[in-house]
């Protein structure tokens, strides 16, 4: 039995930092049905940062507080995925092949 570990306690587990950034928006269909579909906003740009572009450690358990403020920085100067990067990385996460007809 496999036991769920959240992405901090894996994190810590290996010894390494949880940086969180980013966020995807979604809506209800304009087309006036009850169900979510991806804001349009989400392709083309860069996705939403939910911190000004500051991504966050609050929660790292790495106990290495300057070590982690390092890896803050420096993935500062890592762009956030665009909607197309996202459905990669969707698709690499979940076993996924993507193909574009
Ligand atoms: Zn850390």
């Amino acid at each position: 039995m496999t036991t769920f570990m959240t992405p901090i306690a894996q994190a810590e587990a290996q010894g390494t930092h949880y940086i969180e950034e980013a966020r995807v928006y979604l809506m209800r269909d304009l087309d006036g049905a009850d169900r979510w579909v991806i804001d349009p906003t989400t392709f083309g740009d860069a996705l939403f940062s939910e911190y000004d572009y500051e991504p966050q450690n609050p929660e790292c358990l790495c106990g290495r507080p300057d070590d982690c403020a390092a890896t803050v920085e420096r993935m500062k100067a890592i762009d956030l995925p665009n909607g197309e990067e996202l459905l990669q990385m969707l698709a690499d996460a979940l076993g996924y092949t993507v193909s574009k007809p």
